[in-house]
């Protein structure tokens, strides 16, 4: 498969690691971006499962730059900058093995196939010659320990992930065919489309709540809208408490709406059927009064923020769900509207 190919599954944070792997080349003057450089860009990109594992196995972006650093030295393999950098024979394996991992494991969680900073480092710690895992080793991490870590945070759980020597043998919650359910569900209730993604794959930005505070009129109006909204750092942090979540799309001028009314409704069934942690994000601000109470809700189960009110960058999430989104320029151009729930 060609490597832009590839990169069409891969996640923003994925992305953004890929990116960040490229730098690090750079900065270390190496003739190919390698593993090593992916490793270092998994580190940085902060917003992601790969991250969290590193850090918590004592990895940190400083002590891995002064191992590749001793490495290198100790090879003394560095040249002339070349005019670009082509990936290394490792590094594509690494690419080309996250995505075999994500298609593996995806199906397993009731997730679409895409790929993630975790399938990018199961791909790193796969090849057990690779110069990624001789830093690892060198900072005294076991490869199959982070397989497990992220097995574990992937919801395969510390009890289940002890036992477990490696990682197709790992039972993984929620079925896909339970959790299509909820496509269907959204749709009878007026939804055009709907997928089940992961959401880790729903991007949060500082700079959406601009757009509320600059752009929108309505800021400070609503219980549900900015500053009384979720921020995007908790936003972030309550979607990192979930591993299934529906998008939901709705076309058509003014159906943000309707998006509204679907991801409520859409809500109450799946915290029905035993998924207590549901919560939906709308879009646009709540209407549901025509002057806002902002003592307390008037009607507590059906208002939500709007995911963008909530700091969801809503453009990057669709595109990375392979959902159409286009700036509106005028009444002729298409519009598509979003939400969001979050399942378990
Ligand atoms: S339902 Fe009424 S009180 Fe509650 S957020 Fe909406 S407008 Fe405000």
């Amino acid at each position: 498969m060609a490597q832009g190919e590839i990169l069409q599954r891969f996640t923003p944070p994925a992305i953004r690691a890929v990116q960040y792997a490229k730098e690090e080349a750079r900065r270390f003057q190496g003739n190919t971006v390698g593993s090593e450089h992916v490793l270092l860009g998994l580190i940085r990109e902060q917003e992601g499962v790969a991250a969290r594992v590193l850090e918590h196995l004592g990895v940190s972006l400083g002590r891995a730059q002064n191992e590749i650093r001793r490495q290198i030295e100790a090879m003394d393999t560095r040249g002339p900058a070349p005019a670009s950098r082509s990936w290394s024979p490792g590094a594509r394996r690494v690419l080309e093995r996250a995505t075999e991992e994500a298609r593996e494991l995806n199906p397993k969680l009731g997730l679409p196939s895409f790929v993630d900073t975790e399938h990018l480092l199961l791909g790193l710690v796969h090849d057990s010659d690779s110069a990624a895992v001789r830093v690892l080793h060198a900072l005294g991490v076991d490869p199959e320990h982070v397989r497990r870590e992220v097995i574990g945070q992937l919801g395969g759980g510390a009890a289940v992930t002890a036992t477990l020597p490696k990682m197709e043998k790992v039972a993984v919650p929620a079925a896909a065919p339970e959790m299509e359910k909820w496509i269907d569900a959204a749709k009878r209730l007026g939804a055009a489309e709907a997928k089940m993604i992961s959401p880790r794959s729903v991007v949060t930005a500082p700079w959406v709540r601009l757009k509320c505070q600059y752009g929108c009129g309505g800021w400070g109006l609503r219980l549900t809208c900015p500053p009384r909204s979720p921020t995007p750092e908790q936003t972030r942090a309550v979607l990192d408490c979930y591993t299934t979540a529906v998008l939901v799309h709705v076309p058509g001028e003014g159906n943000w709406r309707s998006i509204k009314q679907i991801v409520a409704d859409l809500e109450r069934e799946v915290f029905l059927a035993g998924h207590y942690k549901a919560f939906a994000f709308g879009s646009g601000p709540c209407d549901l009064c025509e002057e806002c109470n902002l003592e307390a809700c008037a009607h507590p189960h059906q208002a939500r923020p709007a995911m963008e009110a909530a700091g969801i960058d809503v453009f990057a999430t669709a595109r990375a769900n392979g959902f159409p989104i286009e700036v509106v320029r005028d009444h002729t151009c298409p519009q598509n509207y979003y939400g969001l729930v979050l399942v378990e």
